[in-house]
């Protein structure tokens, strides 16, 4: 089965082409197309009902994709680099109307994550040193510099917004999307594609994926990478629209004296979260989704069952460090593990 999946999973990405596509009724056509945006590969594979409005859906999901890339950037000129530079001098900022958005979803999601997601702590992801393309390398920071970070609690609470003006009563805060923007690009690029008449398509940000309807017969199978090996730990098929996000700390992180510092921090400690391999997140939401997943890379092994309630996600796995699987109920009705199974699977609820 392994092989079967990652085969699909990596047919996605051939480049822009057509392929005949034979499934029951008509033979329709498959658009394929591969770039490089938000620091990492992007697939968007989708069926339109109309060729010509396929090229279009394509070139305008491209175009979007570039111009959120730009304009969220947490660290790199751009509008949020902009916003972040005056609240850090107290000043309020009229900003554009997508970070608007951002915000204004991201602000509840941190509330019902118990603050354990908070796109608010930008300064610290950057003291780890995660604001920069390359993998950070020499000392890590001091911790009397992360821990006056930390003090300063800088939370999306602290936001005040009178429309597209934004105003910080906390100057430490410093928004960083990097856990949710994804998700909700992925949101929109099916929202987009289904505007141009496809109801059928794909879209990876990097391992994280949504999709709706089928491929031709069959409905998407989406395999979710092992987080400490090669290929597949679970695979996934897809129904109706809905979005499947990992989180990882084996992507993007930092390694001192054997230790690895991942990019997820934990803003009651100011410290990277070390305790979980990955998580993986399926709701139709995927900017929910991703921030779902993020957070509960916060909250590890031990709480994350509670916090996936309380953020209103039922499908939820988490992967340890020594390679222990725990997953929500729903989560193990859809998944099928790969062979050989992995030796330790826990099903836990919510208390
Ligand atoms: P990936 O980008 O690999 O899919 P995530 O969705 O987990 O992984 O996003 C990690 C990014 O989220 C970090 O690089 C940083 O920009 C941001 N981040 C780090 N810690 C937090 C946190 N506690 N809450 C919200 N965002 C965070
Ligand atoms: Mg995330």
């Amino acid at each position: 089965m392994i092989a079967t999946n990652r085969r699909r999973f990596l047919s996605l990405g051939l480049g822009g082409f057509l392929l005949p596509l034979v499934g029951c009724g008509t033979p329709r056509s498959v658009l394929e197309e591969r770039s490089y945006v938000f620091g990492t590969l992007v697939d968007v594979v989708a069926v339109p009902t109309e060729p010509a409005q396929g090229a279009a859906a394509m070139r305008s999901v491209g175009t979007g994709f570039a111009r959120m890339h730009r304009d969220w950037h947490a660290w790199k000129p751009g509008a949020l680099a902009t916003l972040n530079a005056a609240l850090a001098r107290g000043e309020s900022i009229a900003t554009n109307p997508s970070i608007v958005d951002l915000i204004r979803g991201s602000t509840l999601i941190h509330r019902n994550s118990r603050g354990l997601f908070n796109p608010a702590i930008g300064a610290l992801v950057g003291l780890w040193g995660f604001h920069d393309d390359e993998m950070p390398v020499g000392a890590l920071p001091a911790p009397a510099q992360v821990e006056a970070l930390r003090r300063q609690q800088p939370t999306m609470d602290d936001l005040v917004l009178d429309g597209v003006k934004v105003a910080s009563r906390n100057r430490s805060v410093q928004l960083d999307f990097g856990g949710y923007a994804k998700g909700v690009a992925l949101d929109w690029a099916l929202d987009t594609l289904e505007g141009f008449g496809c109801r059928d398509a794909i879209v990876n940000l990097g391992g994280n994926l949504a999709a709706m309807g089928r491929r031709g017969d069959r409905r998407w199978r989406i395999g979710i990478r092992h987080p400490q090996g090669e290929g597949v730990v679970a695979a996934v098929d897809v129904e109706g629209r809905e979005a499947v996000v990992t989180s990882g700390s084996y992507e993007r992180y930092r390694e001192q004296e054997g230790i690895r510092y991942p990019h997820v921090i934990d803003p009651r400690t100011g410290q990277p979260a070390r305790a979980v391999a990955s998580t993986t997140v399926i709701h139709r939401d995927a900017g929910l989704a991703d921030a779902a997943a993020t957070a509960l890379v916060v909250a590890g092994p031990h709480h994350w069952v509670d916090v996936a309630a309380a953020m209103g996600i039922t499908q939820a796995m988490l992967i340890d460090g020594d390679g222990a699987i725990q997953l929500t109920p729903a989560m193990h009705q859809r998944l099928r593990f790969a062979a050989p199974e992995p030796a330790s699977i826990t099903v836990v609820s919510a208390t």
